[in-house]
C-alpha cells in the first residue's frame, strides 16, 4: 500500500502549469529572417570558419527536421534539409498541444479541428467527459501531418535551407576532427519522376530526424528502442455523424483494444482517424483495431475507409543519442511519452534545441562544431522533459495494467482536479508543483479507486 499511495503521489504532483506563464495564442504568420543571438560562454578551442558558414544537413522533413532546419538556417548555418518523400502523409493521429501553436507561430489555417472535448471509455463504456475545465481560449489542435510537414519544409526554405527531395543512404565518418561528413543520397526529380541520382554531400555536422526507423541512427551505431506498433484507418463517416466529433476526440481503454495502450477515435478535416497501439502483443494489432471500431461502432456506422496505415512509435530514448557531430531528434532519438503516445511537440522541440545548441556553439556559424557542443542539447533536453517522460511511464505502468484498474483510471478522470492537472500538462508542457491540498485528497481517492480495483480483480480472478 505504501507503494501505491508513493507511486500515486509522485504521479500526480508536478503537472500543472505556471499559471504564472501566459497562454499561447497563435500569432500571424510572419516569414521574417530572424537573427537569433546567442552568448558565448568560454573560449572556443574549435576553429573558425573562413570563407564559407557551418554546413549542417538535416535528415528527414518531419516536425523534428522542420523545425531544426528553419532554427539553422535563422541562426546563420548552411542549412540541407533532406526529405525522401515531400507529400509524405506520416500515419499520425494529429494531435498537438496548444503550446505548440504559439511556440512555432502556427497559422490557424493549418488546424484542421479544435477539440474542447474529450470522452475517456472504460472496459465496461463508463464515458467520463473531460475537458471541462479547458478555458474558452483552450484546445487541442488536429492537423493533418501532409499539411503540417509541408507547411514546417516550407518555412524552413523560406528561412534560407535548402530543401532536397532525397532519400539518405548512408555516411563516411570524417577521418579528423574538423574533418566533413560525407552524405550518400538519391536524389529525386519530382517533375522528372524516374528512380533518381546518385549524389554526395559534405557537411561539418549531421541531425538525423529521420523517424522511427532512422538510418542516421545506425550510422552512428545508437543502438534499439523497445517500439510499439500503431494502426489507423481514415474513415469518412456520415455528415450528420460527424457532426458529433466536431470538436470531440475519443480515447478507449480495455484489453479489447489495447492491452497496454488505448484506442482513440480523433476528428479530421472531413473525417475521423480511428487506431490503436500495442507494444506487448503486435500480432494481435488488428483484432485490436476491430475491436476499437467495434466499440465505436455507433458513432461511425456507415463510414468508408479512406486509407489505412501502420508505423513504429518508440517507447524509450536510444541507448546512444549523439556520436561526434551527429545528434538525434525526433522520433530517431526515441522521444514519445508512454501512455499518450505523443510526438509532434517533442520532435519540433527537440529539433529546435538541437539546431540551437549548433547555433551557439559556432557563434551563428562562423566556426566548427565539437560533439561538447551537440552535447549541450541532450543535458538541457533531458533536464526539461524528463520528469515528464517519468511520470507517463509510472501512469502507464499503474492503470494500463488491467481491466479494473483502467475502470479505476477512468472513474478518477471525472475528478475536476485530475481533469485540469492532465489538461494543463499536456497543452502547456509546464511541469510545476500542484496544490499540496488537492494533491492530497487526490492521492487518497487513487489509493481508493485502486484498492477498489485490486479488490474487483481477486474478484474476477476467483470466477
Ligand atoms: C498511428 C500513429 C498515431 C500517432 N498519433 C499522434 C498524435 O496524435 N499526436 C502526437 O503528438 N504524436 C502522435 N504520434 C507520434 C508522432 O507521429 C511522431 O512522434 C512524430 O511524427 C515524430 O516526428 P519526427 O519528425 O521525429 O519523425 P517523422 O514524423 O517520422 O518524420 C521523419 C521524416 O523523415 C523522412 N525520412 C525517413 N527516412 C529517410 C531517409 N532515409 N532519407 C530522407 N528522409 C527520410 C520521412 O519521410 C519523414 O518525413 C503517432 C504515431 C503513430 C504511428
Amino acid at each position: 500500500m505504501a507503494a501505491t499511495s508513493s507511486i500515486s503521489l509522485k504521479t500526480f504532483t508536478g503537472l500543472r502549469q505556471n499559471t504564472a506563464e501566459k497562454p499561447h495564442f497563435a500569432a500571424p504568420r510572419t516569414h521574417r529572417p530572424v537573427t537569433q543571438k546567442f552568448q558565448v560562454l568560454a573560449a572556443k578551442t574549435s576553429p573558425k570558419l573562413t570563407n564559407r558558414n557551418l554546413r549542417v544537413a538535416v535528415i528527414g522533413g518531419g516536425p523534428a527536421g522542420g523545425s531544426a532546419a528553419e532554427s539553422l538556417a535563422k541562426g546563420g548555418v548552411e542549412t540541407f534539409l533532406i526529405e525522401r518523400k515531400l507529400d509524405n502523409c506520416k500515419p499520425c493521429g494529429g494531435a498537438i498541444p496548444l503550446c505548440m501553436v504559439g511556440e512555432f507561430d502556427l497559422p490557424l489555417d493549418i488546424i484542421d479541428r479544435r477539440v474542447t472535448k474529450m470522452k475517456m471509455i472504460s472496459p465496461s463504456n463508463v464515458a467520463v467527459d473531460i475537458g471541462q475545465t479547458l478555458k474558452p481560449h483552450e484546445y487541442i489542435g488536429m492537423v493533418r501531418r501532409e499539411v503540417l510537414d509541408a507547411y514546417l519544409r516550407e518555412r524552413a526554405a523560406e528561412n534560407g535551407a535548402t530543401v532536397i527531395n532525397g532519400l539518405f543512404l548512408k555516411m563516411d565518418m570524417p577521418q579528423d576532427k574538423n574533418a566533413p561528413y560525407r552524405l550518400h543520397f538519391t536524389e529525386y526529380d519530382g517533375k522528372k519522376g524516374g528512380v533518381g541520382e546518385k549524389r554526395t554531400l559534405e557537411v561539418d555536422a549531421v541531425i538525423g530526424a529521420d523517424g522511427a526507423n532512422s538510418r542516421v541512427a545506425k550510422s552512428i551505431g545508437a543502438g534499439d528502442y523497445d517500439y510499439a506498433i500503431a494502426f489507423q484507418e481514415r474513415i469518412k463517416i456520415p455528415d450528420d455523424k460527424m457532426v458529433y466529433y466536431e470538436n470531440l476526440a475519443e480515447m478507449y481503454v480495455g484489453d479489447d483494444v489495447s492491452p497496454d495502450f488505448y484506442g482513440w477515435v480523433f476528428p479530421k478535416c472531413d473525417h475521423v482517424a480511428v487506431g490503436t497501439g500495442t507494444v506487448t502483443h503486435k500480432g494481435d494489432i488488428k483484432k485490436f483495431q476491430l475491436a476499437t471500431r467495434k466499440r465505436a461502432k455507433d458513432k461511425i456506422m456507415g463510414g468508408k475507409i479512406i486509407r489505412v496505415e501502420a508505423h513504429p512509435i518508440p517507447e524509450h530514448p536510444r541507448p546512444k543519442r549523439l556520436s561526434g557531430r551527429v545528434a538525434l531528434v525526433g522520433d530517431a532519438a526515441g522521444y514519445v511519452t508512454k501512455c499518450s503516445g505523443e510526438g509532434i511537440y517533442f520532435a519540433a522541440k527537440s529539433g529546435r534545441m538541437c539546431a540551437e545548441a549548433i547555433i551557439e556553439g559556432s557563434e551563428q556559424g562562423k566556426r566548427m562544431v565539437e560533439e561538447s557542443d551537440l552535447r549541450k542539447y541532450l543535458e538541457k533536453w533531458d533536464k526539461t522533459y524528463w520528469p515528464t517522460y517519468k511520470v507517463l511511464d509510472v501512469l502507464q505502468k499503474v492503470f494500463y495494467r488491467s481491466n479494473p484498474a483502467r475502470e479505476a483510471f477512468v472513474e478518477m478522470c471525472a475528478d475536476e482536479y485530475v481533469q485540469k492537472m492532465t489538461f494543463d500538462s499536456y497543452l502547456y508542457k509546464t511541469v510545476v508543483p500542484g496544490n499540496p491540498l488537492d494533491d492530497l485528497k487526490l492521492a487518497v481517492n487513487t489509493i481508493g479507486s485502486l484498492v477498489r480495483a485490486n479488490a474487483l480483480r481477486k474478484e474476477m480472478q476467483k470466477l
